[in-house]
């Protein structure tokens, strides 16, 4: 964690709490944000309950996030949610490449580009997943594969003014238990830093660059306490508003003993 950037805690709800118990733990989480005044907290919940969420958390700190756009504005796109939607829902972020779409909807680079470029122009901020699998990892490829995927998207986010994060998230930590440990997601952290660092100096102060990937209470102190960690994008954790909220309190614990 670093004084400069106010950590970000966000939660990927993924295809769970789509109807009512989505707004109960939005309201919950809305409670909690309260007690972490340096944290940011962002809830990602499924599209049929963007709008009931954002009523929810209207007036309280806790940011609102879709899973996923398209790169369209409009059109014959069956099925499909625009940037312009999800804004007229309350979103003002909105995750994109995660690596259960890389795998299974068949997200590439080139199109998380296009969509990241659709969200900021409809005035979104965009989270960018990256994150190599177990077998590019035992290959010896992690950092090829990440510094690709954010390549893919630098040029896009040095244009914006709006605030803007990536996530590195392994894909073999994702829901499994298996975490990366500390020095591990520094080493990745510190490179897409300076990867950033290289295109546009500006780009890589501000960007928040979150760890994913079975973040627990149990590990959040020693994940976040990274120099280049600036918060937590959490998936299994973040459906139960007291193991979101222990992560949260990590990070405002951090951020106290971090002052800017
Ligand atoms: C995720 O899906 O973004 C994620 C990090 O999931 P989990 O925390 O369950 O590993």
């Amino acid at each position: 964690m670093n004084s400069k950037r106010t950590p970000l805690i966000a939660g990927n709800w993924k295809m769970h709490h789509g109807g009512a118990s989505g707004v109960t733990l939005a309201g919950e989480i809305v409670a909690l944000s309260r007690s972490v005044p340096h944290v940011e907290l962002l809830v990602a919940p499924p599209f049929t309950v963007l709008a009931a969420i954002a009523h929810e958390c209207d007036g309280s700190k806790v940011l609102l996030a879709a899973q996923n756009v398209h790169e369209k504005d409009k059109g014959a796109y069956t099925g499909e949610i625009s940037a312009a939607m999800l804004v007229d829902s309350g979103c003002t972020w909105v995750i994109l490449g995660h690596s259960e779409r890389r795998q299974m909807f068949g997200d590439t680079d080139a199109w998380v580009a296009r969509k990241t470029a659709a969200a900021l122009e409809a005035g979104l901020s965009p989270i960018v997943c990256v994150g190599e699998t177990l077998e590019e990892r035992e290959q010896g490829k992690t950092l090829e594969v990440v510094l690709r995927q954010v390549a893919a998207v630098t040029e896009v986010l040095a244009k914006a003014s709006l605030p803007v994060a990536i996530a590195y998230e392994p894909v073999w930590a994702i829901g499994t238990g298996k975490v990366a440990g500390p020095a591990e997601a520094e080493e990745v952290h510190a490179a897409i830093r300076a990867a950033l660092a290289k295109v546009a100096p500006a780009l890589a102060e501000k960007t928040r660059i979150l760890y994913g990937g079975s973040l627990k209470p149990d590990n959040a102190d020693a994940l976040l306490a990274c120099t280049n960690v600036d918060g937590g994008l959490i998936g299994g954790a973040s459906l139960d508003a007291s193991q979101f909220g222990a992560i949260a309190r990590a990070a405002e614990g951090l951020a106290i003993r971090f002052p800017s």
